[in-house]
């Protein structure tokens, strides 16, 4: 039965739903309302206690220690009415310190960058220099010796002088520097008597083209050689040359003015004397005894002082003086093969042809050499113009 009851009931109910419906209705709206309105209280409430927070509550401070520190601007401004004092000190003792931290590393950073830029400057400039010294080399194409005209080629008398240093020797001075040594007054004789007698002095370039292409040479020549280069050569003997109108080749050991050297010529005065006309041409570049070495060492000091005289005088010297007049076979090939057309030795002779153009003789001057002595020397014979009398 109860169940038809609640059968009938709920048909009752079902029957007459616009009754029971706005009842319900009712309630049911009542208790969302309620329910609403209690939620609203309590977000109100929840709200409030966050505005209070912001506020300057002491509490909400420690609960909301995160917005603090998000927004500090907003925090500081909204302090200012009520005792705000600590958070307002704290934040301003915070913002200096992180800028000088700031302004630290960004000081840091351009010194440290500043060291490498300027270590690496230095370098590049000390790696310059070397090939700023490269370029003055302007050795120009090796012309070959002429090869005598036919058959013939004529052997010419034509005295080679050969001097050493143009100065007095100091007292305590060795026999060797005594005997190498021609006082600037006995050289200024000799050079007197050449320029008032019709002598003319010619070099070693006018010898080789009068012997291979029959050249002509002037009347009385005479070439005058200096060994070694020393200080002295410009001091004493370039004003008297310059003087008297006369030409010298020196032969120079172009280490020992590389490096320096008081006793020998600088760079600058070999310079000025070759523009004045004076010839130079190499006597290797330490003055060793070239005989009995190997082709390299021979290579090393011919082409080595040929190239360091070349790049300062403006031509590829082409004669070699055989230092201390020490050679043999080795040393002529090389200079063949490095296209000299000549060396002269140590050996006293007047006449000279092609055949032995690797070993021209010479005529000493010594420190005893006075002028009864030096005409003889340059006497032309039975020669003129260095031609045999009998050739003309
Ligand atoms: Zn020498």
């Amino acid at each position: 039965m109860s169940e038809y009851r609640n059968r009938g009931v709920s048909l009752q109910k079902t029957e007459g739903v616009d009754g029971i419906s706005c009842t319900g209705a009712l309630l049911i709206l009542m208790l969302i309302l309620f329910v609403m309105s209690t939620l609203i209280g309590g977000s109100k409430e929840s709200d409030e206690t966050a505005v209070s927070a912001v506020n300057g509550g002491s509490s909400a401070e420690i609960a909301n220690p995160a917005l603090s520190a998000t927004t500090p601007t907003y925090t500081a401004t909204a302090i200012n009415t009520d005792t705000p004092a600590p958070t307002a000190t704290e934040t301003a003792t915070n913002t200096p310190t992180l800028t000088p931290t700031a302004s630290a590393t960004s000081t840091e950073t351009p010194t440290a960058t500043n060291e490498p830029m300027v270590v690496p400057i230095p370098e590049n400039t000390a790696t310059l220099p070397p090939t700023a010294t490269l370029p003055p080399t302007p050795t120009a194409t090796p012309i070959p010796l002429p090869t005598p005209n036919g058959t013939y080629s004529w052997t010419l008398k034509v005295p080679i002088l050969m001097y050493h240093y143009i100065s007095t020797p100091p007292e305590d001075a060795d026999e060797y520097r005594t005997a190498l040594s021609v006082a600037p007054e006995n050289f200024r004789e000799h050079m007197t008597y050449l320029a008032e007698n019709g002598f003319n002095t010619i070099d070693l370039y006018d010898l080789s083209l009068a012997i291979t292409d029959q050249r002509e040479l002037p009347p009385k020549p005479v070439i005058i050689t200096i060994d070694d280069g020393y200080r002295d050569n410009y001091q004493n003997a370039f004003p008297v040359l310059q003087e008297l109108g006369l030409t010298a080749t020196i032969f120079l050991v172009t280490e020992f003015i590389d490096q320096g050297n008081p006793a020998y010529m600088d760079w600058p005065m070999i310079e000025e004397m070759a523009s004045a006309g004076i010839s130079f041409e190499p006597h290797s570049k330490t003055h060793p005894d070239l005989s009995g070495q190997g082709r390299d060492y021979i290579i090393y000091q011919v082409l080595g002082s040929q190239e360091t005289i070349a790049a300062h005088v403006g031509y590829s010297p082409r004669y070699f003086a055989y230092p201390s007049g020490r050679y043999d076979d080795d040393v002529i090939q090389v200079l063949q093969g490095l296209n000299f057309w000549g060396a002269v030795t140590t050996m006293g002779g007047k006449w000279h042809g092609f055949t032995d153009r690797f070993e021209w003789t010479r005529l000493r001057v010594r420190n005893n050499t006075y002028l009864a002595e030096f005409i003889d020397l340059v006497d032309p014979g039975d020669s003129q113009n260095g031609k045999k009398i009998e050739d003309q």
